[in-house]
């Protein structure tokens, strides 16, 4: 989120002693109180509003009565123990309403208002980033783990890694999201078949919880705390400092899309190659769908290919693309050309359709910023995203594809955006922490990102959101949704399942005003 200080910053303590409550008037019909005292500054003007409003998703818009942009945890601390009623002058100052909520927001790519605080306050994470001390991202001596403020973004904390030679282990196919809000989902791509989402690979974490107490946290302190807010969905405590773990990084990547028009061969392999333990196992493991219906992205293939590609996909209607990496240095570059032709015998394919890159690491792990930049420049960026992400179990992956892909998407006149589709490993996700997987050792992570605009129409999209979740029901599919937004509590509880009880137990230990965010719309 971008703010202008210079546009309209009231300062609401400039005098320790003075104790006269402040009206902070913002929109209106939405007044938000604070004591002088509190030593806050915040920030009311219409832009910061407007931008604290709205997301990537861009389907919701509701308005904050205030953003902060704090300089220190202590600041959000005040703030939270003043809206839980526990703040020293809330007896002195009786015409103070406390209560309101509280959103942390970190780059605010949420798809439906989940870093929203309607008439709260929404936390600007990214100004904690920017004053920590002594840097956003500081990597150990020993190169084993990185602090990472948690406002920082994922790209932040590989350049910083790599700087030393090392790097985290599993990233989302997209770097410029918080640290602090993958942690609060999972934080999910092709490397958690074999790491686990990034909620996996955290040591420690500093919190402040819903009564602005303070609490560092990991499995051995605090558990309780560390294992809720990971995949917490924000609903604990707001994270102000990540400890991830980092092992030895790569420099290049050998990056393979390899082309089927069976589905069961396509699976079949991707099961094969997230199985797999010895010198072949893959580093990077996804899938994607290419359909005649939709637009086909032949960027990734060689010039000369890109033709064939584009007919072979009108041929079958349907194409599927398994998308793997394998990674290398100068100790494994003599034999990593050996390595791949090993990879692919394995998998009985024949090299006509198999197509190899050779990259810089960062560059493999950043791929996404050139497909923003792509959708930037011809104006589908900042369009509505009613993206559908979900985890399918692998005992029904056969009927969602008939009746998902085939008999709904493959159906539509055109579709828009990447369908993912690969599975991944359960024994990476470990269940004492919030996120919700299916029951089964090998579950799919399917993704339909789609956007609208163009000839698509937002509604549309919706209801082949709604039609694709009612099959899954009707059919007794039991998925999990992931990033989620539910307005239903009986969703909720039929999401966390056994869970749920857990779930509702630490909100009443670490947040029991239920104060912070409310743009989930779980507890409200
Ligand atoms: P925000 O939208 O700012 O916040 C999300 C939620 O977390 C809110 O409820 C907020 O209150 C809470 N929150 C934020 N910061 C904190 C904090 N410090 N402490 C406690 N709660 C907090 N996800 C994947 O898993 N894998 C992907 O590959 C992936 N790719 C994406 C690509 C794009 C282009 C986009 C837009 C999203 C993608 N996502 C992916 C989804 C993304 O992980 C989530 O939307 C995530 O929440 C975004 O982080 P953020 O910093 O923008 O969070």
């Amino acid at each position: 989120m971008t703010t202008n200080p210079s546009l309209s910053i009231v300062t609401l303590m400039t005098l320790l002693m003075c104790l006269t409550p402040t009206l902070i008037k913002s929109q209106p019909g939405i007044h938000v109180l604070l004591p002088i005292s509190l030593n806050l500054t915040v920030l009311t003007d219409p832009f910061s509003i407007s931008a604290a409003s709205r997301d990537f998703g861009n389907i919701t818009d509701e308005n904050p009565g205030a953003v902060l942009c704090p300089s220190s945890p202590a600041e959000v601390a005040r703030l939270i123990r003043f809206a839980s009623r526990d703040f020293s002058f809330d007896s002195e100052s009786t015409s103070i309403s406390p209560g309101f909520k509280v959103a942390a927001r970190g780059q605010g790519h949420s798809l439906r208002g989940q870093a929203s605080a309607p008439g709260g306050v929404v936390v600007n994470m990214t100004c904690l980033a920017k004053t920590a001390k002594p840097a956003a991202v500081v990597v150990s001596a020993d190169g084993t783990y990185a602090d990472a403020a948690a406002g920082a973004m994922w790209v932040e904390v590989l350049e910083a890694a790599l700087e030393r030679g090392v790097s985290p282990v599993s990233f989302t196919d997209y770097l410029y999201l918080s640290v602090g809000g993958t942690l609060s989902n999972a934080g999910i791509g092709g490397h958690v078949f074999r790491h686990g989402p990034q909620i996996s690979n955290v040591h420690e974490l500093d919190v402040i919880t819903g009564k602005g107490h303070l609490v560092t946290c990991s499995p051995k302190l605090n558990p309780e705390l560390f294992y809720g807010v990971l995949g917490g969905l924000g609903q604990f405590g707001i994270i102000t400092r990540a400890r991830i773990a980092l092992d030895r990084a790569p420099t290049r990547v050998k990056w393979l899309r390899i082309l089927y028009s069976d589905f069961s061969a396509f699976t079949r392999d991707q099961e094969r190659l997230i199985s797999m333990a010895n010198d072949l196992r893959v580093d990077f493991l996804e899938g994607q769908l290419m359909m005649s219906n939709g637009i086909v992205d032949t960027s990734f293939f060689p010039l000369s290919d890109q033709t064939r590609v584009a007919s072979l996909v009108n041929d079958h209607r349907i194409i599927y693309v398994l998308e793997v990496a394998k990674y290398y240095d100068t100790t494994t570059l003599p034999i990593i050309d050996q390595v791949i032709d090993r990879l692919t015998r394995t998998l009985g394919i024949t090299s006509e359709f198999m197509f190899v890159q050779d990259v810089p690491y960062f560059d493999f792990l950043n791929r996404v910023r050139n497909e923003e930049d792509k959708l930037r420049s011809i104006g589908l960026w900042e369009v509505p995203h009613p993206w559908l992400n979900m985890f399918v179990p692998r005992s029904r992956i056969l009927d969602f594809h008939e009746g998902v892909i085939k008999g709904l998407l493959l159906n539509q006149t055109a579709t828009s955006g990447v369908t993912l589709f690969y599975p991944t490993n359960r024994n990476k996700w470990n269940n004492l922490m919030s996120a919700m997987i299916p029951n089964e050792d090998v579950f799919y992570v399917i993704g339909f990102l789609q956007s609208a605009g163009g000839s698509h129409n937002f509604e549309e999209l919706e209801n082949l959101n709604d039609r694709i979740i009612n099959f899954c029901d009707n059919s007794g599919i039991k998925i999990k949704e992931y990033l989620m937004h539910y307005t239903r509590k009986e969703d909720w509880i039929k999401h966390f399942g056994p869970k749920w009880s857990d779930f509702s137990r630490r909100k009443m230990m670490f947040d029991p005003e239920k104060l912070l965010s409310p743009g989930q719309d779980i507890f409200n």
